[in-house]
């Protein structure tokens, strides 16, 4: 019923929307055929005209209608050229003919664009086309203007595609490659229009932001507008990727190596005992002599395989029988009853460790803990820090050197036994949870990460947080260096940064709630050109994969027979290369891809509507072409699209269903499922089992119950709820990142472009001077006379400049005391300056400021990063993590502020220009510096997926109370002028500092 309403209104909100864009369509047409009597040259003259008016103070919105009629009349102008010039243009190396004059539809989705709504708009209604529209109208403020595409071979494709009739209206298009040239990427950003992938934006920002030395190296210009295209892969599919530019980590301190034998060995033990419990519930349940009794202990049995190994071949095949099924079901339910606490808990204890795969966890039991460590039962519990401390500090016995010695000791032997417990933890998850030639592959040596949505092996990439040389560990391949974060920004933050942010997909409304929750877009569902003629088939459901892979190839050769064209979806390279051999088997000549050649699989997934033609693609392969017809195929019912498994979310269904059927041409899809599909065995409901019950049990038949689809949905939905859920808590964790990133950057941009060094870092100490001014009045008690101790010591620290007693005598308010100090200091800097040539201490002095926020903000990162897995193993009663997380990341960035402002006024006054010398080696440093900034291997890792989701179970299995403060300062202190950490982009002392 809810559902019902919901859809009702969203219709007719959809159908409002549209409603409303109606009258500007027309007028688009209006002034459309107005600009027919223009000549050539006064249509392109409108662009300069347009740009003229925008100066004058008129939007763009204002401008809309006329802009888009503008390139309306272009694109037709270049379809009725007879000069081949214009009416061909060569992309990708082939000629093309320019064919295209946008339809009504395609105004109405251009109108949406420019509005900053997602515009859905089926798979072959021309979204290239569309873009156009608005790139060429935002484009005219000289502003900046993105198309974001899914890879690079599509960025250069639609950049010379449709740059064809920007380029002819007068505005510049640049194609971001990835193999590009800081210069070369200048001149594509300096363009009015550029097109790329959002993994080269990101990275572009990454490193203009956080390592330009100048700002001639600062290659983007402008986060104006941007239209991202298959919008829903980029925000939604990748989103749970962050971008990531890592260097080797200075320090190493794993101990995966050590650790892999015991590991590997309680790993053996489990799989040992898993396979005697199975033998002994197979003999039992074989026995027809034997007791209720009996038989309830064999299914007990194998529900502890169930928890303790999932994915047992043996377990697998026992569940093909609907009774055991039923039955372990009973036993799920009876071990997850509140009325049998502990029961669960019993069972698992038998176990060396549980598995869930749902979370992604593997947990180690007592027993486990046991085996690992025999006799120390401390092993796995985590020294309590602060209470340590506490104590040591308030022990009279010691004296200041022996406190800090025993201060040392303890955090040593935390920091050596949280890692030993972080590197079991993903040791066991190497071992449980990553399938080789599933997950990764192993190829010269190295682990490399699959794809899970492309199935394509990603070099390069690395798991975080350790999972990667857990990997490298248990494959005994070499074990990577581990790598520190040198920035890292989510693909969600990134694109939040925009003024104004549009998308275009053909699958965008199943999501309309995240789009709107996280990036405040909204989907308009603009119709199709001609009515879509596609019809869809029932699923197919089995109950094993391998009857189900059966089926398909059948329906693959009955097609073939006709001639008509097959394509077939699968999630996985090696489910496409299972069914190739299949078909070779049979004889049926076919293509396989799997995204990853992008350019020569377009072009033959571009051939899959050709008569006869069979094709097996990957997800992602191909994704972005546009598959036309070949000859006599609409005879014999266009194009089949058969999906060899349910996706996790509804969505890439439909996508894989838009395929085929485009443009009113005729067309079909189906899907096959069986029980054994990840999907279905993990989150289809228990009804399954009942449903199985009732249907026959002969191989290859097909179950066909309308139950069924129902369940099929609702697994979808429970899986699209747990990916979202993950998303918003990646990016929760992130938003915290952002916030301080946004005002590093800022400041570190500001150091890269000011003009004038000297007044902004004369800024920076007056900032730090009056700050500990500040405090030192603030510490003063009623009435009693300042002590300014502290103060000169700090200054003595510092500031190596001589302060006369007099300095400190002008104390009446704050204000004139810090006057007085920084007069000082600024007649220490004037005699300094006298000494130094002016051009080589303006240089000194950008090197300084950036040279302090580079190392510190590196060493927060750092600090940040063990941040986060440090509040994982918190278990504070009630606490919430991310709470936890919030405050003390809002300490650790004061204390950089700080400490950033500390380091600036020591260095200053340290380093000397004047010294030939000296400004050699102090260049020569930069340089290396640099150099090496530039070689970090700057690589995409890959956030381990559920890096936040296993909270809870984190917390169960670490039920020391464990409470951590990785690298936290003392007292930490924001600068009262320095920009709020809490983001609101006020000053720290009008804000949360007041
Ligand atoms: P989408 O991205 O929406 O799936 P494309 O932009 O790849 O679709 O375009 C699909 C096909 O439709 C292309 O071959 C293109 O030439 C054609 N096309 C798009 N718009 C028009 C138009 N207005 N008139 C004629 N053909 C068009
Ligand atoms: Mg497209």
């Amino acid at each position: 019923m809810l559902k019902w309403i919901a859809r009702k209104i969203f219709g007719n909100r959809n159908a409002r929307v549209l409603k409303k864009l109606q009258p500007q369509v027309d007028q688009i047409n209006a002034f459309y055929a107005s600009y027919q009597s223009l000549s050539d040259e006064q249509l392109k003259a409108k662009t300069s005209e347009f740009k003229a008016r925008l100066q004058d103070g008129e939007t763009t919105d204002d401008l809309m209608c006329e802009a888009f009629a503008v390139v309306k009349d272009a694109c037709r102008r270049l379809k009725e050229s007879a000069n081949p010039e214009e009416n061909t243009v060569t992309v990708t190396g082939h000629p093309l003919r320019w064919d295209m004059i946008p339809f009504d539809v395609q105004l109405i989705g251009a109108i949406a664009l420019h509005q900053g709504n997602i515009a859905e708009m089926a798979t072959g209604e021309g979204k290239t086309l569309v873009a156009t529209m608005p790139l060429y109208l935002n484009a005219l403020t000289g502003r900046n203007v993105q198309l974001v595409t899914v890879n690079d071979y599509l960025a250069r494709r639609d950049s010379e595609w449709m740059g064809h009739v920007l380029k002819w209206l007068g505005l510049t298009i640049g194609c971001i490659q990835n193999n590009m040239s800081p210069t070369q990427r200048r001149e594509q950003y300096a363009c009015d229009i550029t097109y790329g992938t959002n993994s080269e934006f990101g990275f572009d920002y990454l490193r203009d932001m956080g390592m330009a030395t100048s700002s001639e190296d600062l290659v983007q210009r402008d986060y104006f507008y941007a239209i991202v295209d298959e919008i829903d892969s980029i925000l939604i599919d990748e989103a749970r990727t962050p971008l990531i530019i890592a260097g080797p980590a200075k320090v190493s301190t794993h101990m995966f190596d050590k650790l892999k034998p015991i590991v590997a060995e309680l790993y053996h033990r489990q799989y040992q005992l898993m396979a005697n419990l199975l033998q002994e519930a197979k003999t039992t349940l074989a026995d027809p002599d034997a007791t209720a009794e009996a038989i309830d202990e064999a299914y007990l049995k194998v529900a502890k395989v169930q928890l303790g190994m999932p994915k047992h071949k043996q377990l697998m095949r026992l569940m093909e029988d609907p009774s055991i099924r039923k039955a372990l079901d009973r036993k799920d339910i009876e071990l997850h009853d509140d009325n049998n606490r502990g029961y669960l808990q019993r069972v698992k204890e038998s176990l060396f460790f549980g598995i869930s795969e749902r979370n992604n966890e593997a947990d180690l039991s007592e027993k486990g803990r046991q085996f690992l460590r025999p006799g120390d039962p401390d092993a796995f519990v985590i020294p309590d820090l602060p209470t340590i401390f506490s104590e040591i500090d308030s022990d009279n016995t010691l004296d200041e050197a022996a406190k800090l010695e025993k201060r040392k000791q303890a955090q040593m032997e935390y920091d050596k036994k949280s890692e030993i417990i972080h590197n079991i933890s993903q040791l066991l998850r190497a071992y449980c949870l990553f399938e080789k030639d599933v997950h990764y592959v192993v190829q010269d040596n190295k682990v490399i990460i699959v794809d899970e949505f492309t199935g394509r092996p990603q070099p390069g990439r690395r798991f975080s947080e350790g999972l990667h040389q857990a990997l490298e560990a248990k494959e005994q391949v070499k074990i990577e260096r581990e790598t520190q974060t040198l920035a890292s920004i989510t693909i969600q933050n990134y694109f939040r940064m925009y003024d104004k942010l549009a998308g275009m997909t053909g699958t965008a409304e199943t999501e309309a709630t995240e789009f709107k929750s996280i990036y405040n877009l909204d989907v308009v569902v603009i119709p199709t050109n001609r009515p879509c003629l596609r019809i869809d088939h029932n699923d197919r459901v089995y109950k094993t994969q391998r009857e189900k892979y059966a089926a398909m190839i059948n329906e693959i050769i009955e097609c073939n027979k006709r001639g008509q064209p097959i394509l077939v979806g699968t999630i996985s390279v090696e489910v496409s290369e299972l069914l190739s051999r299949l078909l070779q088997r049979r004889n049926i000549i076919h293509n396989v891809l799997n995204a990853k050649h992008h350019q020569s699989e377009a072009e033959i997934v571009a051939r899959a509507g050709q008569f006869g033609a069979v094709t097996i693609a990957t997800n992602m392969a191909g994704r972005g072409t546009d598959i036309k017809l070949g000859m006599g195929v609409k005879e014999v019912g266009g194009l089949h699209v058969l999906g060899s498994e349910r996706h996790d979310s509804r969505r890439i269904d439909r996508q894989l269903r838009g395929r085929c059927a485009r443009q009113g041409d005729p067309g079909s899809s189906r899907f096959y499922v069986s029980l054994e599909d990840n999907l279905m065995r993990l989150f289809g409901s228990d009804r399954l089992t009942s449903i199985m019950e009732r249907m026959g049990l002969e191989e290859g038949e097909e179950l066909s119950h309308s139950m069924l689809s129902r369940t099929i949905q609702g697994a979808q939905k429970r899986v699209e709820q747990q990916h979202f859920a993950v998303r918003k808590r990646t990016l929760e964790y992130d938003d915290v990142m952002n916030k301080q990133r946004g005002s590093i950057y800022e400041l570190r941009r500001n150091i890269l472009v000011t003009e004038d060094t000297r007044d902004l870092l004369l800024n920076y100490i007056y900032t730090a001077v009056s700050e500990r001014v500040e405090s030192a009045f603030a510490s003063r008690p009623r009435q009693e006379a300042l002590d300014l101790t502290d103060l000169k010591d700090w200054l003595a620290r510092t500031i190596p400049v001589g302060f006369a007693p007099e300095t400190f005598t002008h104390h009446e308010t704050e204000e004139a005391l810090s006057q007085s100090i920084m007069a000082r200091i600024e007649e220490a800097y004037n005699i300094k300056e006298r000494a130094e040539t002016p051009e080589a201490l303006r240089w000194l002095e950008r090197y300084v400021m950036l040279n302090a926020l580079d190392n510190l903000y590196q060493e927060h990162l750092y600090a940040m990063d063990s941040l986060r897995q440090g509040v994982q193993l918190r278990s504070y009663g009630q606490r919430d993590p991310l709470v936890e997380y919030k405050q003390e990341a809002y300490n650790l960035y004061a204390s950089l502020m700080d400490s950033i402002k500390d380091e600036i006024c020591s260095n200053i006054f340290r380093l000397s220009m004047v010294n030939p010398a000296q400004i050699e080696a102090a260049r020569a440093a930069a340089k290396q510096e640099a150099a090496q900034k530039k070689n970090a291997r700057i690589s995409e890792i890959h956030e381990s997926l559920q890096a936040f989701a296993g909270l809870e179970e984190t917390r169960e299995q670490n039920p020391s109370g464990a409470a951590i403060a990785p690298l936290r300062r003392e007292q930490p202190k924001v600068g009262r002028n320095e920009p709020c950490p809490c983001g609101s982009g006020k000053k720290h002392k009008l804000c949360c500092g007041r």
